[in-house]
């Protein structure tokens, strides 16, 4: 039998929305063993708990929050929590991780994980306090944006709660809808807002004041003291507290990865009217999750509009992918998004392909490219499923298959592309194309060795099986340990150690590595089971057709053989065979 580790409740919370009870159970062990926490664990009880098939927006698809045994401890970078459930926009298994408050306290409140099953027959809202959970009528929330219904719940209950909400577009059950939490952090990716609307669940508030007990408390505390000055506040993460995420912007437009124009060219000359040094002069104040210690979040104030951020995604999906060259858009873009519950990334992909549709005469949409009015305008039709907006309510896959225009709709499996441009850093492609929830750069991020570390040559396919691997094998591990992507020198060795000291298990660097290999198998199982396989594994034809333009990477284009070759040495190096699918014998060991 497994033994117990420290650092975990022990506790599995599953809510039946449809008849309103609740029950727990212990933490499946064995599991936490193999998956450690957060994405892996996720994915796995995903796996366990869900038949093949299911309607992503019916009663049968779970809403997972998932904490790991780094969660509520002094880690740095161990606030985030994994959402998770079968996404409606790719049909495949989507994994999200939210910053802000809300992990720590589901930790503290006694649990590892809360399983949401079945649906509400109202509107409702779900209060998880300790032991005490209750259920309450939305009716007053329903119809509200993501901000409106959180201030009316954190004036009625207090800031020692955190909420989890949607906005219309969740309520709506749009496949670019995201899940919001302390007003500015999103669970972004996949329509997992829609899975919460689908539940008519409008909020999760989520209060816990038990702690969490550590045996070596004194020791464990003082090394990761040690860690986090030796290696957390180190000069390599500097740039997360001074810009966070906006430091991208240079660093892709000199890359030539900076996406302009629905992915028609990798670089704005206007860059500088909106790079860093105009962002720090709008900037009012930091704001980070909670054990961070690096602080990413930029709280910014351009003329009426206001939010934190925008991240370096939201900046380039709505200032030069749409034409547009203004801080001031970008900021009330990310405000106007973020209150009506919408993937900042996806929305901008979306609306810069329905430009190109209405530039190359194909349909007109009412929006068209450099025109910040109408961009506004359309993301709030698009919430609201009225008039063109709806046509474009779920998403580029889904609009482009009904209207044309499939060789610019910039998505994988129906996820949008983030905001690297493959045909200057082609392992982006591959990424993008075997990520187990469709294009992300969360997964394997080969544009920071292709262009940014320059380790790697970025014109070629030879060799990026490999760079995708092990990528890709890093980040699942620290993903499932549950730390924030931006602790950038983080290492096996780091993350071992940490794993050791609260558990009380020993953990190796090997072990990160099994761990990392077996998420990843877990996810392209889960995605097996629903019938994908390599024919899934796909990028727009523009990377093949359209040569990429100005920047570093101008003229660049990619060969279909090229590409089939990158996922040929990926899936060779993971063991599957030549369509991509696991072999049963990996299936038994998971
Ligand atoms: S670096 Fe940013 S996203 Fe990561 S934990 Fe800190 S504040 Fe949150």
């Amino acid at each position: 039998m497994t033994e117990r580790m420290s650092a975990y409740q022990d506790k599995v919370l599953r809510i039946d929305c449809t008849n309103r009870t609740t029950r727990t159970e212990p933490l499946n062990m064995e599991f936490a063993e193999k998956y450690v926490g957060s994405k892996g664990l996720a994915i796995r009880y995903m796996y366990e708990d869900m038949k093949p098939g299911i309607d992503p927006l019916g009663p049968e698809n779970n809403l997972y929050l998932t904490t790991g045994p780094m969660t509520g401890t002094p880690i740095p970078c161990s606030g985030k929590l994994s959402v998770a459930a079968k996404s409606p926009a790719t049909g495949t298994m989507n994994d999200c991780s939210i910053g802000g408050h809300a992990g720590i306290r589901l930790k503290f409140a006694g649990y590892d994980i809360v399983v949401f099953e079945g649906q509400m027959d109202k509107p409702s809202y779900i209060v998880i306090e300790d032991d005490e959970i209750t259920f309450h009528d939305a009716d007053h929330l329903w119809g509200k944006t993501s901000h409106e219904a959180e201030k009316i719940l954190i004036d009625e209950y207090g800031t020692e709660y955190s909420v989890l909400s949607i906005g219309p577009a969740g309520e709506n059950l749009n496949f670019i809808s995201c899940i919001n939490s302390d007003y500015y952090r999103q669970a972004g990716r996949g329509g997992i807002g829609a899975v919460m609307g689908s539940k008519k669940l409008k909020a999760i508030l989520i209060k816990g004041t038990k702690g969490l007990k550590l045996p070596n408390i004194k020791e464990a505390t003082d090394r990761i003291l040690e860690i986090f000055h030796e290696n957390c506040l180190s000069e390599d993460n500097e740039y997360v507290f001074d810009e966070g995420t906006y430091a991208f912007l240079e660093a892709c437009n000199d890359g030539g990865i900076l996406p302009a124009h629905n992915f028609s060219a990798a670089t704005d000359v206007n860059w500088d009217k909106y790079n860093g040094a105009v962002m720090k002069k709008y900037r009012l104040g930091k704001r980070g999750c909670g054990s961070c210690g690096l602080g990413c979040g930029n709280f910014m104030r351009v003329g009426d509009a206001i939010c934190e951020g925008p991240e370096y995604e939201t900046t380039a999906a709505s200032g030069p992918q749409c034409d547009i060259v203004s801080i001031e858009h970008n900021v009330r873009y990310n405000q106007v998004v973020d209150d009506l519950g919408m993937d900042s990334i996806s929305t901008g992909v979306t609306v810069a392909w329905a430009m190109e549709m209405a530039e190359k005469g194909i349909h007109d949409f009412g929006v068209h490219f450099g025109n910040e009015e109408e961009m506004i305008q359309i993301i709030k039709d698009m919430a609201y499923r009225r008039g063109e907006g709806a046509e474009l309510a779920d998403g580029v896959k889904v609009a482009s298959e009904k209207w044309g225009g499939t060789d610019f709709a910039m998505h994988s499996k129906g996820l949008e592309f983030p905001q690297y441009e493959p045909r200057g850093s082609f392992g982006m492609a591959a990424s993008y194309a075997v990520s187990d929830r469709g294009a992300c750069h969360m997964r394997s991020y080969t544009a920071n060795e292709e262009v940014f570390e320059a380790s790697c040559p970025p014109y070629t396919h030879e060799g990026k099986g490999q760079v995708l691997y092990d990528l890709g094998e890093f980040n699942a591990i620290k993903f499932s340990c549950c730390l924030c992507d931006l602790w950038g020198s983080v290492d096996y060795a780091i993350m071992a150690e940490l794993l050791t000291l609260i558990t009380g298990k020993e953990w190796t660097e090997e072990d990160m590595s099994t761990v990392g290999r077996r998420v990843l198998n877990i996810g392209r199982a889960f995605n097996q089971r629903e019938g994908f396989t390599r024919e899934h594994d796909v990028v727009p034809q523009r990377l093949f057709k359209d040569p990429l333009k100005g920047g570093p990477a101008d003229g660049q284009v990619m060969t279909e053989e090229g590409f089939q070759d990158m996922l040929s040495q990926y899936y060779e190096i993971m063991g599957w065979d030549e369509n991509g699918c696991l072999p049963q014998t990996m299936l038994d060991e998971l």
